[in-house]
């Protein structure tokens, strides 16, 4: 029997097969999860819809204690949350202290919210009210860089206002996902939490069914396209939170010591596998040399080691197929730049890559144009100011991207010509449950966050009305 039972309409269950669940830092299986066949999929979206009236029909009050009870066990369970995370997806403790922390952050923060009418004519002609209705079902898809966290922001908006959710986990970190399942079987209504694991098989059965009303998904975006194309056959409100490239341009007035600093706590945190992570930094050619030695000399204290090895600040990749591509980058940074940090993987078991950093290196190399989602960031060096936006601006991808100088006048001008959702002035990555996050471009569509992102779980019914 699987060591972590799924949680379907209110049961922990073992599902139709067992699935095995690799530690990356040592490329051995080290526990066994239960994962769903079909019709275990669909006995969860028969569960969700059969569930949620009656949950909708609760007071807001009680749904927001749901989830505060949820944050609660998520506090009380931190250690071995944390502990469960580093073997899963190979992050240092300490980061996935930090993501199990925010998890039950994020969740208390949707538990204050709530979603009001908003009254938008009041005349003598009409009295007119936007009212925020639960959407049914909502489906969470996710990847596994952030195992816990995502699936925690979705879930809560989503139970928040009133609609039943499905979790469906990255088939390589199961095992967080399936604890939170058996937290929240004991604080939720039969049905309205379910969390299910599949071996990348299943996503398009939540993507297609009629009765799933809403898609919050978090991945690549290859998957994302595939995800919009399924659920165009009936209509499903969709967020998609998908991939970037996130360029970084440091002009000549910058904080040296401040800007690797904080360019590398971006560029290198979870292994560089984070979709706003810093994954290009272009540089001014007049501070280019101080800068390279700047960040090689933050780069070098980065140690690389087993997540729940002491001192380790840069863990393993978190998959096979993870590691192959990024070893196809190292290739690419030694062809087309010089390498002056790191450069190597390392052999002997785990999906280890040195922290690596690439200097003298362009707009062509792989390395530059796509996604590396890997701990290796090349360094590019620029002339022209007004040349440089468009070269951030050159690519499909418009997640993020940041600036870095002393002038904040001046920085905001060259940030507001950014093709991105976001873009940081003097840091990079910082996000929260207040803040709206979107992506640009093929990053994605739709919201998560911020007001904004809490109406995407609910359908806007407007009552008009006539006062004649
Ligand atoms: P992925 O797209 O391979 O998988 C994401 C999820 O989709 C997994 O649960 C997977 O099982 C599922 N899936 C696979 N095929 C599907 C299908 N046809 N229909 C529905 N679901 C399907 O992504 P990944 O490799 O797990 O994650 C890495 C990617 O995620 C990177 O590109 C990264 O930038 C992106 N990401 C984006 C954000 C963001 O908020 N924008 C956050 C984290 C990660």
């Amino acid at each position: 029997m699987a060591e972590y039972q799924m949680l379907i309409d209110g049961a922990l269950t073992d599902g139709s097969a067992e699935l095995e669940v690799v530690n990356p830092a040592t490329g051995q299986p080290f526990t066994s999860v239960a994962r769903a066949s079909e019709a275990d999929m669909l006995r969860a979206i028969a569960a969700a819809k059969a569930a949620q009236p009656g949950w909708a029909a609760k007071p807001l009050a009680e749904r927001q204690a749901a989830l505060m009870r949820l944050a609660d066990a998520i506090d009380a369970n931190a250690a071995d949350l944390a502990r469960t995370l580093v073997m899963e997806q190979g992050k240092p403790l300490e980061q996935a202290q930090a993501e199990t922390a925010y998890a039950a952050v994020f969740i208390r923060h949707f538990a204050a919210q709530s979603l009001e009418p908003e009254t938008v004519q009041d005349d003598e002609a009409y009295h007119i009210q936007a009212h925020y209705r639960p959407l049914g079902v909502v489906a969470g898809i996710t990847p596994w860089n952030f195992p816990l966290l995502i699936g925690c922001y979705k879930l809560a908006p989503a139970v928040l206002l009133g609609n039943s959710f499905i979790w469906k986990a990255a088939p390589t970190t199961p095992v967080t996902a399936l604890m939170i399942g058996k937290l929240a079987k004991d604080i939720f209504p039969a049905g309205i939490v379910n969390v299910l694991v599949d071996k990348n098989d299943l996503g398009a059965v939540l993507t297609s069914h009629p009765d799933v009303a809403k898609i919050s998904f978090t991945g690549s975006t290859p998957t994302g396209r595939k995800v919009m194309e399924a659920a165009a056959s009936s209509l499903k409100r969709l967020t998609l939170e998908l991939g970037g490239n996130d360029a970084g341009i440091v002009l000549p007035d910058a904080d040296i010591a401040k800007t690797a600093q904080r360019a590398v706590g971006s560029a290198f945190f979870n292994a560089g596998q984070v979709c706003i992570a810093l994954k290009r930094l272009y540089v001014h050619r007049s501070i280019y040399e101080e800068m390279c030695d700047a960040l090689a000399s933050e780069v070098a204290q980065l140690a690389l080691g087993d997540g729940l090895e002491q001192g380790t600040r840069v863990g393993p990749l978190q998959n096979a197929q993870q590691y192959e591509k990024a070893k196809t980058y190292l290739e690419a940074a030694h062809a087309d730049g010089r390498v002056i940090a790191g450069g190597r993987a390392r052999a002997g078991g785990g999906y280890f890559i040195e922290p690596t950093l690439v200097r003298d290196i362009g707009d062509g190399s792989k390395l530059v144009d796509e996604e590396q989602f890997a701990p290796i960031l090349p360094v590019i060096a620029y002339d022209d100011p007004a040349d440089v936006i468009g070269r951030a601006n050159s690519s499909e991808y418009g997640l993020g991207g940041s600036v870095w100088s002393e002038d904040i006048d001046k920085a905001v001008a060259v940030a507001s010509q950014i093709e991105s959702g976001t873009v940081w002035i003097n840091h990079h990555t910082h996000f929260g449950p207040h803040i709206p996050f979107a992506g640009a471009k093929q990053s994605g569509l739709g919201v998560e966050f911020g007001k904004e992102g809490l109406t995407e779980f609910a359908q806007r019914t407007v009552i008009s009305v006539s006062r004649a």
